[in-house]
């Protein structure tokens, strides 16, 4: 027999090693970054066009490479920044792998210019699908620019399932962002379908932080500083009153590196507990430095993902700065100053330390009687019929015994069971003699026919309020209210963004919305049973859903974010509720045209019927 293991061709290698590396557009772009940055550049401009789809161009004013490293760089394993297995436990660069260039030459159309100073010539080199197309002298300034045109141009099923052009950039201005937090004095430019995106100037990291998130974000930050043999740990946390829905701002860089760490993320809350609360993110931009032979970054191929050697010492050194930090700032009682290390501080000059202000609205009541609920819902065909007949009877419990051994099959789905199970039901039996309680501020549980009927009341809030907005989205016509003082919010690069993205769709659902540049956002309207005072915080729990969406975009659209906007605005916490809200709730619910699935696909409510409570006691 013959043999049967062969070789893969490089070709075919670098294409699955590609698949690793280079995910989308963003991922290119922030191996080219970080490319220009290793090659020492102080100035790199970023070009993109469809969102990175059709070209991604960097241009920088780095070392450059000679003709002979110009073609090398697309080799496999062809680095500069290792020699040996051993370099690899002090590696202070950003690549190393040698995989990036061969990745993407490997699934696009690459074109590279490069330079070196003591140069006179350059080279251009093209490279499609890791073939050479040409290799030629060229005048071009110093450094090195790589043009990259329809990546995964020949992976069609690759490029198929890249995102719209919209979420493409998101990915793309977060890579740049991540790259340019770590460099404050490398200018960065980002221009997207030839407009001017960013245009960051040098300076140290707190004008980098402001040049990138927004003048409004200078006075919330607060330094954190803690040094000690093993880690240094510095950068900025938002004051907790700033702490946001949203999680945008949370940066965790090591040795250099965006690196993403829940346990240290951990720690930073940790420090921030109870300042804040539960539904709110703090701020960070911390960046910690270690001695590069305790941490191994070589776990992941993109680099992101690191193991520490030392993560205890570490997490409580960030536990420990971040609350030192609050603690000068706030000197909040909470903090006990005797347990934890001290590490030396400034506070800025004419600095006054302040008690954080955290802002709650105790009488939000999700549950309030909504003014014009018939009206909102006109047209949708309330689901009466079979919730009626559930109470009925009860008054009468020999009666409901007779019915059930008649119909002895229980419907695992409630809702087809209201469908079909009974009709005509006199309107006034709905609530006679029936007692409805709540279990643990969370659960209404009802005596109905068949049993027991426990309804997750946040559940059923958010099935009322998705079909509220969806049936708005189906083409009826919008319940809003014009908000009295328009809520301006401001809002990152990223953020900005998804809103652009959604305005039409959020004017159908009944925010209308206009920008006013800058990520500069004002909210006119809302949708007419939303509790005004909530505007702010929603909008920033809607994009930090929609940020986390990671459902099949073949979605509508709208239908997504109504369910995004539906888990939002219905209440998270516990809450007791009068009988009366509850018998609102409970009729409001069996209006719904699918009362017995929340709109993520979770379940509202369970009948346990009488068979099954016989069971449960040992009968
Ligand atoms: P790595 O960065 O892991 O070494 P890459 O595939 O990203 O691997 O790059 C291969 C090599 O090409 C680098 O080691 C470097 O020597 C060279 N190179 C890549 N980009 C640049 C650039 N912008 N300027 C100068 N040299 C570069
Ligand atoms: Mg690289």
């Amino acid at each position: 027999m013959s043999d049967l293991i062969r070789l893969l061709p490089d070709s075919v290698a670098n294409q699955i090693a590609a698949g690793e590396v280079i995910q989308r557009p963003a991922s290119a772009v922030k191996e080219l970054l970080e490319n220009a940055i290793d090659a020492g550049a102080t100035h790199i401009k970023l070009l993109v066009k469809d969102a990175g789809k059709t070209l991604i161009q960097v241009i920088d004013n780095g070392s450059g490479m000679s003709e002979t490293d110009a073609r090398m760089s697309f080799e496999r394993h062809a680095t500069s920044k290792i020699r040996e297995a051993n370099d690899l436990f002090s590696i202070r660069t950003l690549g190393f792998r040698g995989e990036a260039l061969a990745s993407i030459a490997a699934i696009a159309q690459v074109e590279l210019k490069t330079r070196k100073a003591d140069e006179e010539v350059g080279t251009s080199i093209v490279i499609e699908a890791s073939k050479v197309k040409s290799q030629e002298p060229v005048a071009c300034q110093q450094g090195t620019t790589f043009i990259v045109k329809n990546l995964f141009y020949n992976i069609p099923a690759r490029r198929h399932f890249l995102k719209s052009d919209n979420v493409e950039f998101r990915h793309i201005l977060e890579e740049f962002q991540r790259v340019a937090l770590v460099h404050p004095t490398i200018e960065f430019s980002l221009f997207n379908n030839d407009k001017p995106v960013f245009q960051l100037s040098k300076g140290n990291l707190r004008q980098r932080i402001v040049h990138i998130f927004g003048n409004q974000i200078n006075e919330k930050l607060l330094p954190v500083e803690a040094k000690t043999e093993l880690v240094s740990v510095t950068g900025y946390i938002g004051k907790p009153e700033t702490a946001r829905k949203t999680r945008g701002e949370q940066y965790f860089f090591a040795n250099g590196r965006f690196i993403r760490h829940p346990y240290l993320h951990h720690a930073v809350e940790q420090a921030f507990d109870e300042l804040i609360p539960d539904s709110a993110f703090p701020s960070y931009f911390l960046y910690i430095e270690v001695d590069p032979s305790t941490v191994d970054i070589n776990i992941h191929p993109t680099k992101t993902e690191v193991n520490f050697q030392n993560g205890q010492v570490l997490y409580a050194s960030i536990r420990a700065s971040v609350k030192h930090a609050l603690g000068m700032f706030s000197l909040s009682p909470t903090i006990d100053f005797d347990t934890e290390p001290t590490f030396d501080f400034v506070a800025p000059k004419g600095y006054e330390p302040k008690e954080p202000t955290i802002t709650l609205n105790p009488d939000y009541n999700p549950f309030r009687k909504p003014q014009n609920f018939l009206k909102a819902n006109a047209g949708m065909t309330p689901n009466h019929t079979g919730w009626e007949k559930m109470y009925e009877g009860i008054a009468n419990q020999t009666a409901a015994k007779t019915d059930q051994e008649e119909n002895p099959e229980i419907n695992p789905n409630p809702a087809h069971q209201f469908e079909t199970e009974h009709a005509n039901v006199p309107e006034s039996s709905i609530y006679e003699a029936n007692k409805l309680f709540q279990v643990q501020n969370r659960f209404i549980v009802a005596n109905v026919k068949s049993g027991l009927l426990i309804v997750d009341q946040q559940k059923a809030n958010e099935r009322i309020i998705f079909e509220r907005i969806s049936s708005n989205a189906i083409g009826q016509a919008v319940t809003r209210q014009r908000v009295l003082f328009p809520q301006t919010i401001q809002l990152s690069a990223v953020d900005s963004e998804i809103i652009h993205e959604l305005i039409n769709d959020l004017d159908s659902l009944g925010f209308e919305i206009s920008t006013m540049g800058g990520g500069t956002f004002v909210i006119n309207t809302i949708p007419s049973n939303m509790p005004t005072g909530e505007i702010i915080s929603f909008i920033e729990g809607l994009l930090e859903d929609i940020k986390k969406d990671k459902s099949d975009s073949s979605d509508d659209q709208r239908i997504k974010l109504a369910r995004i906007i539906a888990g939002n605005m219905a209440v998270k916490t516990v809450k007791t509720l009068k009988v009366e809200e509850m018998q609102q709730l409970i009729d409001e619910l069996f209006a719904c045209h699918v009362p017995d699935v929340a709109p993520d696909g979770s379940r509202v409510l369970k009948i346990i019927q009488v068979q099954e409570i016989d069971k449960l006691i040992g009968k």
